[in-house]
């Protein structure tokens, strides 16, 4: 056995074999200590290799897949090694054969389709990429649900490509040199590179491959893909095959991506703006999560493509505009399609494990569920619709046939397992029911032969069991067993074992019966298995349209959920215009709104935006001051969530916005560490804008937050400045700008696109109220030292901070006197602390004099008592002073 195993490992030096042995999968040597540390489980040994004890640890077969899941999660990879062949069938070729084994899956990141391992709401990627000749491709596949793209992608748009897909496992062929900087790339995302042959990169293969996979004799009909792009393709393929050892998952039809199809956004603008995952990494404070109202897995998978990437494709996004539209309209139809929805099974991912063999009778008994749901939608949706519903309801119609198959052939709530038994409706094949009838009046003669041998013995207490070595038995407690041993009952009960208490016996009767009720129970069975068997391939024989059916649920509940959405928060209907329109008026952020809401604090209030480019009076580019959280970085991200969502094909949380195609979106902040790659919050800060001033053509929008904060005054002006001109003169893109250096408002005379707008504040005896209000104009303070002392700084700290910013205020104020010359100033910037509050009495105790004037009260002295008071302590203080010298 260790041959084999040792045989077997040697094949998949880089994964963790799961050998099969029995209920278990075991793992031995080196896999068994890693394993067992990752899971915390018992380290154990068995035999020796090598004069070496061997370590082992084991897992249950019938819960492998939560161990799975977290070696998955931690990083690695898994061979499931399985018996080829019954036990039975090795011994038959001697005592001591070993059974067949093979590996018959390699469960890799990217390579998953148990609902167990994978989050239903999102999609779960495979990602490959390619370069021939300096041309680069990226194919990517979610195995779970057979949908299959590829997009042409140099090497430096790869980057933005994977924050987009967010791939759980990336291949890439083998160089020769070892590519670091490829490496790093893609680690970066946090994705699992997988190295892969270049064979499997071949173009000329990869075409062959995707013939055979799609039955065709030509890959024109997909759409004319370069030569790069096939070998990203087949390279997935290759792998999918690899992985799942030659079974191949039902594939949907190569997706070949138009350059510029979608809404370019990069790594940095995603965390920033918090598209589909909060800064945490998490959902939760995500615009996905703020506009998700989708009822189903697919629903939701959807949205969050449609979110990651949204199209540049007027027409198409005015299609799914309208789709919303009319559900908005006719609440009562969006209502009761998504109550058709929610009652819906996950389609799509049952008809991958069916197809890969690895399917349950849950699973038919999904489409089963998915497919009756599927005819009440298309019933719902037969009026007059947008076309995106109407084809919705086309592909969703003429299942009628399968689903009344399914409907009729399954019984109501099948177990997991085929093996369990009792997954088909009685009625459908007589021979199954006989052969069950058999079985289960089998049982009832067992219980009465229990009864019959009871009396005949005259030992109540016997009782007729089964156990799976012995098969069914007759068992009497120790004290008993004398009897039975014994003529006349010797004759008829033959002795089988005895245990410490107890005594079996068996009967000619009771083994006739038993193989009776055996070959009834494998019989029954056979026939489940047979009939699952039809099922499944007449279910895989409709795979495209059923795939296209379950595409349009999830295609409903996208335009269901923008609906509910639209009609729930009162958000408006976007204009997608040719130009590079850019009008929002009443715009909302949704993310801080629903916040706002949910804190019970004050409305949001809603701005507009007007950052048209075309045009004489064209003034695309915004200069925003004003004071912290004055709310600057909110209407910033507001405006680029408002594209987004436009062109994702939702409603916008707007009053009206007109918007012109944006083809590229960039959004940075100043000051964000990434200390992970090694570098300063500047540093960082640098490096995206630079990405940006190289790479924004006209039709981008640009969010630039505090641009050169993270450095010394002047040099942060004066790039917030250069930067500033840049964008005006070469990129000329629609721009927000938002900064603390207000001498930048002075560009406005100069930069006829240039606008100056501000965040109004009111100033109320000495404390700033923010209206959180955009208004034309340029702040004139930032309040930082007012929001200091919101936040909690010390009294004494903010005291002295007011005092330091008053003097140099006024030393701007003067000629320019330096802060350093102020410094010099002393005693006002001493840099003592500020003295403590003085004591009610200053006087020193021995001073008789200040003694007498504090205990004076003016207000009840007459001028003359005063008078003579001033005399007595002059006199008084007099005599001190003298004394004193
Ligand atoms: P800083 O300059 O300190 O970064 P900021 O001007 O960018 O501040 P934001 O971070 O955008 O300010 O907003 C601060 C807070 O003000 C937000 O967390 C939000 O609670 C509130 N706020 C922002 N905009 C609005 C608005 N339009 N209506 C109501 N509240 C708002």
């Amino acid at each position: 056995m260790m041959a084999q195993y040792l045989e077997i490992k040697g094949r998949h030096p880089d994964a963790l074999l799961f050998y099969r042995m029995g209920d278990f999968y075991e793992l031995f040597f080196d896999d068994a200590r890693q394993a067992a540390a990752a899971l915390d489980i018992a380290l154990t040994k068995r035999g020796k290799h090598l004069g070496e004890d061997i370590a082992m640890c084991g897992v249950p077969q019938h819960s492998s897949e939560s161990y799975l899941n977290q070696l998955i999660r931690k990083g690695f990879r898994v061979a499931v090694c399985e018996q080829m062949e019954d036990p039975a069938e090795a011994r038959k070729r001697g005592a001591k054969s070993v059974v067949k084994r093979d590996v018959v899956r390699l469960v890799t990141p990217g390579t998953l389709t148990e609902d167990g391992l994978l989050d239903a709401r999102s999609h779960n990627y495979l990602a490959a990429f390619a370069e021939l000749r300096g041309e680069g491709a990226v194919a990517w596949i979610d195995v779970s649900t057979g949908d299959l793209s590829v997009a042409a992608c140099p090497r430096a748009g790869l980057g933005p490509m994977l924050a987009r897909l967010s791939p759980a496992e990336v291949i890439a062929a083998e160089a020769p040199e070892d590519d670091a900087a490829l490496r790093e790339q893609i680690e970066e995302t946090g994705a699992v590179l997988t190295p892969l042959a270049r064979s499997a990169f071949d173009s000329e293969g990869a075409a062959k491959r995707l013939q055979d996979l799609y039955a065709v004799k030509s890959l024109d009909a997909f759409g004319a893909f370069t030569r790069t792009q096939l070998s990203a393709l087949g390279a997935v393929i290759a792998y999918v095959e690899i992985t799942q050892r030659g079974r191949l998952p039902m594939v949907k039809p190569p997706r070949l991506e138009a350059p510029g199809g979608a809404m370019r956004i990069d790594a940095a603008t995603r965390r920033n703006l918090e598209i589909t995952r909060d800064m945490q990494g998490g959902k939760e404070a995500s615009l996905l999560r703020a506009v998700d109202r989708t009822v189903t897995a697919a629903g939701a998978r959807l949205l969050e493509t449609r979110l990651a990437a949204p199209s540049t494709d007027r027409a198409l996004i005015a299609a799914r505009h309208d789709a919303v539209q009319a559900l908005a309209e006719d609440r009562r139809l969006a209502e009761d399609l998504s109550d058709a929805l929610r009652a819906a099974p996950e389609m799509e991912r049952a008809l991958t494990r069916l197809a890969l063999d690895r399917g349950g009778p849950r699973d038919l008994a999904a489409l089963r569920g998915a497919l009756a749901r599927a005819e009440d939608l298309a019933a719902l949706l037969s009026g007059d619709l947008p076309p995106v519903l109407r084809e919705a309801a086309r592909a969703m119609e003429g299942h009628d046939e399968l689903a009344a198959t399914l409907e009729d052939a399954l019984v109501a709530e099948p177990p997991l397992l085929l093996r369990d038994g009792g997954v088909i409706a009685p009625g459908v094949d007589e021979e199954l029911d006989d052969a069950r009838r058999l079985r289960d009046e089998g049982r009832g003669i067992i219980a009465k032969m229990q009864a019959d041998y009871a009396a005949e013995a005259g030992i109540s207490a016997l009782k007729v069991k089964h156990n799976n070595v012995l098969g069914y038995f007759i068992e009497v407690s120790a004290a008993h067993a004398k009897k039975m041993m014994e003529p006349p009952l010797s004759e008829r009960f033959i002795h089988r074992q005895t245990l410490a208490n107890a005594v079996r016996f068996t009967t000619v009767d009771l083994s006739d019966l038993e193989a009776r009720i055996l070959n009834a129970g494998a019989r029954a069975q056979g026939i489940e298995e047979r009939i699952f068997a039809q099922l499944r391939e007449q279910v895989l024989s409709r795979a495209v349209t059923l795939s296209d059916c379950a595409r349009a649920m999830a295609e409903v509940d996208v335009a269901c959920s923008g609906a509910a959405l639209a009609a729930q928060e009162g958000w408006s209907r976007p204009e997608i215009t040719p130009d590079r329109a850019f009008q929002i008026t009443g715009g909302r952020h949704p993310v801080v709104e629903q916040a706002l809401r949910r804190a019970g604090d004050g409305p949001f209030v809603a701005n507009d935006a007007d950052l048209s480019a075309d045009g004489e009076e064209a003034r695309p580019c915004w200069l925003l001051t004003g004071p912290n959280m004055a709310g600057k970085s909110t209407f910033l991200r507001q405006n680029a969530l408002i594209a987004l969502l436009a062109q994702a094909g939702l409603f916008v949380p707007a009053d009206s916005a007109r918007i012109g195609v944006v083809d590229q979106l960039f959004s940075r902040v100043g000051a964000a560490d990434d200390l992970a790659r090694g570098r300063s919050t500047f540093m960082v800060e640098m490096v995206e804008t630079a990405a940006i001033l190289n790479q924004a053509g006209p039709g981008a929008l640009v969010i630039l937050d505090e641009i050169g904060r993270g450095t010394a005054t002047y040099d942060g002006l004066s790039i917030a400045w250069a930067t500033l001109e840049h964008l005006h003169d070469v990129n000329r893109c629609r721009t927000l700008f938002a900064t603390h250096y207000h001498e930048l408002t002075a560009l406005a005379d100069r930069l006829s696109g240039l606008k100056n707008a501000t965040m109004s504040v009111r100033e109320w005896e000495g404390e700033v109220i923010f209206l959180h209000e955009v208004r034309p104009g340029a702040a004139d303070r930032s309040y930082g030292v007012q929001v200091a002392r919101l936040a909690g700084l010390p009294d004494a700290v903010v005291g002295r901070a007011r005092e330091v910013l008053d003097a140099l205020e006024a030393g701007e104020r003067e000629g320019g006197r330096k802060p350093k010359a102020l410094i010099d100033d002393l005693p006002l910037f001493a840099a003592a602390p500020p003295p403590p509050p003085a004591p009610a009495v200053a006087a020193p105790a021995e001073s008789a004099t200040l003694a007498r004037l504090a205990q004076c009260a003016p207000d009840d002295l007459s001028p003359r008592e005063a008078l003579e008071l001033l005399y007595e302590l002059r006199a008084a203080a007099k005599a001190e002073c003298g004394a004193a010298n």
